[in-house]
C-alpha cells in the first residue's frame, strides 16, 4: 500500500469523528444530532463551518472558542484524532474491500458507546439498536459471517453476560453489572460471530483488570465510581479484530 492511499480514510474519520463528538454530547441529553448547528458551550455562539474543522481548527484556534476564548475540551480533537486513526487502521487491515466498511461502522460506533459509558454508566439503546440494525444489514449484504455465527454469537454475548449480571448481583447483594452491558454483549456477539465474541470480551476483562490495578496504586483518595465496561468491551473488540492472528500466533508459541 501507498502512503498517498491512507489519505482518504484519514480524511473520512476525521469528518465523521467530528459528527461523533456531537453524538457523545446530546445523545445522553436526547437532543437533536442535526439542530440546533455546533455551538460552543460556553458562549453559545454558533460555529462557523471554518472554525469547524476537524482537528485543524482546534489546533488553529490553539484549542480556544473564536468567540469567547474559553478553551475547548481536549476531547473534541482527541475523538476526532481516533476515528481518523481507526478508519486507516481498518483500511490497512482490510484494503479495499466489504470488511474495511463493515469493521469502520463497528469502530465509529464503538467510539460513541465507549465515550458515552465512560462519561454516564450507560450504554444508550438507541446507539445499540443503531449498531445491530446498521451492522446488521452490512453483513447481510457482504456476507462477513455467517448467519449461523452471528445468532450464536448474540446468543452466547447475552446469555453469559446475564449468567455474569445475575451472579454478581447475588453475590453483592446489589446491582454490580447494568443490563446495558449484556444487550451490549449481545449485540457485538451479532457482528462478530460467537468465537471472536468470546476472546474479545476475555481481552475486555482484562484491560478493565489492569486499570482497575493502576487505579488501586495510584489513586490516592478511593472513588466509589463504578467502572463502566463498555470502553474496555469496546478495546477488545479493536485489538481482536485487528490482530486476532497474531494474538493466537503468541498463544500457541507460548504453550
Ligand atoms: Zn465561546
Amino acid at each position: 500500500m501507498k502512503l498517498a492511499e491512507f489519505i482518504v480514510p484519514l480524511l473520512i474519520g476525521a469528518v465523521m469523528g467530528s459528527f461523533l463528538n456531537v453524538c457523545i454530547y446530546r445523545l445522553p441529553k436526547n437532543e437533536s444530532l442535526i439542530r440546533p448547528r455546533s455551538h460552543c458551550p460556553y458562549c453559545g455562539n454558533s460555529i462557523k463551518f471554518y472554525h469547524n474543522i476537524p482537528l485543524i481548527s482546534y489546533a488553529v484556534l490553539k484549542g480556544r472558542c473564536a468567540y469567547c476564548g474559553h478553551s475547548l475540551p481536549i476531547r473534541y480533537p482527541a475523538v476526532e484524532l481516533t476515528a481518523a486513526l481507526l478508519s486507516v487502521l481498518m483500511y490497512w487491515k482490510f484494503g479495499y474491500s466489504d470488511k474495511t466498511l463493515f469493521y469502520t461502522f463497528l469502530m465509529y460506533t464503538l467510539i460513541v458507546i465507549a465515550f458515552i459509558d465512560w462519561d454516564t454508566n450507560l450504554i444508550l439503546n438507541k446507539v445499540l439498536i443503531t449498531l445491530a440494525v446498521g451492522g446488521g444489514i452490512l453483513n447481510l449484504s457482504m456476507q462477513i459471517i455467517l448467519w449461523r455465527d452471528a445468532f450464536l454469537g448474540m446468543a452466547v454475548g447475552g446469555g453469559l453476560l446475564f449468567l455474569f449480571a445475575v451472579l454478581g448481583n447475588w453475590y453483592y447483594k446489589k446491582e454490580s453489572m447494568g443490563m446495558g452491558d449484556v444487550k451490549f454483549a449481545a449485540v457485538l456477539g451479532l457482528l462478530l460471530g460467537w468465537k471472536l465474541l468470546l476472546v474479545s470480551l476475555y481481552a475486555g476483562y482484562f484491560f478493565a483488570a489492569i486499570y482497575f490495578i493502576l487505579l488501586k496504586l495510584f489513586q490516592k483518595q478511593p472513588t466509589k465510581r463504578i467502572i463502566p465496561m463498555g470502553p474496555f468491551f469496546a478495546l477488545g473488540v479493536l485489538v481482536l479484530v485487528v490482530w486476532q492472528q497474531e494474538l493466537l500466533d503468541l498463544y500457541l508459541a507460548l504453550i
